[in-house]
């Protein structure tokens, strides 16, 4: 392991101060993440800001109904917290099913948010990879893909994205507020994970030296229900293969409003508009939620290992909104 400054911040305009725009500095918080990268020499940080001591740790519901996330709320808070489990069940659940309770007590919010995806030549510094070296190669694509993207990627990368916790927010909506020497930025949340395209370096609308704050949820659609499915290879402590978070409100057996989102298939956090499209103002029917499948994996393209998960991200939906519409 190389050995990197440390300095531990009080505020947060410490934080982005010492921070500064130097692309050789991180943000430290849980350490779930940023610690393996290290221990692996895939990110070579020569200063860590330790932002623990940010009073950003509370849940603050807003009058005109929103929940307000401090980015240091550790996961197993989030997952617990009665707002949460009341009004966005949703997201309660995606977090049990990600990694273990002792990650989750002290992954935070914003850690979560940012976490790098699990490719194994990302996690190879003897393997191209154009998301750690631009210019280097994939090796995945014609390497083993079998846990790779199968919407949304590129001839750059195809790496899948790893949070459960993100799947459920792109779902519910959600804004997330960052702040930096430039001042305060909001950011929806559906458009802070970046798609590779020819720069899979980039992976979020974030500055240098901009630090999550806040992640807000969107007020909870009136009489809805929700649920987060995960189908994985084992029961606990893995990465999606294909997941589903579905919120639905019904006006009888019509649908009113549905969100989808994907986990698992996408390299970012797959909010499904054209799924959605199919949902509103429908039966509530296997049918519909088979069209509404079809739609939403229309765009999919397999790799030679992952074409599996095209029938599998289509079951998980289907599943998903027969668990949500069903009494
Ligand atoms: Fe790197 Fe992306 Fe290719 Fe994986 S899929 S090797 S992260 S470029």
């Amino acid at each position: 392991m190389r050995n990197f400054a440390y300095q531990r911040a009080g505020d947060v305009h410490q934080a982005f101060t010492l921070h500064g725009d130097d692309h050789r500095a991180d943000f430290i918080a849980g350490g779930t993440n940023l610690i393996d990268m290290v221990k692996l020499d895939i990110m070579r940080p020569e200063r860590l800001v330790d932002v623990n001591q940010l009073p950003l740790t509370e849940l603050e519901a807003l009058d005109d109904g929103r929940l307000k996330i401090g980015a240091l709320v550790t996961n197993t808070d989030l997952a617990y917290d009665e707002s949460v489990t009341t009004r966005y069940p949703v997201l309660s659940e995606a977090l049990l099913a990600g990694a273990s309770t002792q990650l989750r007590n002290v992954a935070t919010t914003a850690g979560n948010v940012m976490q790098r995806t699990r490719c194994p030549y990302f996690r190879n510094p003897a393997r191209p990879c154009n998301k750690r070296e631009p210019g280097s190669g994939c090796s995945a694509l014609d390497g083993i893909s079998r846990n790779h993207a199968v919407l949304g990627g590129s001839d750059q990368c195809i790496a899948v994205h790893p949070s459960d916790m993100c799947v459920a927010m792109t779902a519910l909506g959600a804004t997330v507020s960052v702040e930096g020497a430039d001042g305060k930025r909001e950011i929806a949340f559906e458009d802070y994970h970046l798609l590779p395209g020819d720069t899979p370096e980039r992976e979020h609308d974030l500055h240098d030296g901009e630090l999550i704050t806040h992640v807000t949820l969107d007020a909870p659609i009136a009489g809805a229900r929700s649920h987060y499915l995960k189908l994985r290879d084992r029961a606990s402590y893995e990465f999606a293969l294909a997941s589903c978070a579905a919120v639905v409100a019904l006006d009888g057996d019509t649908i009113r409003e549905a969100r989808v989102a994907f986990g698992g298939v996408g390299t970012k956090p797959w909010r499904s508009h054209e799924a959605e499209a199919e949902l509103n103002g429908q039966p509530a029917t296997q049918a519909t939620f088979e069209r509404a499948a079809e739609a939403a994996l229309a765009g999919a393209k397999a790799q030679h290992d992952n074409a599996f998960k095209i029938p599998l991200a289509k079951q998980a939906i289907v599943r998903a909104l027969t668990t949500v519409t069903t009494n």
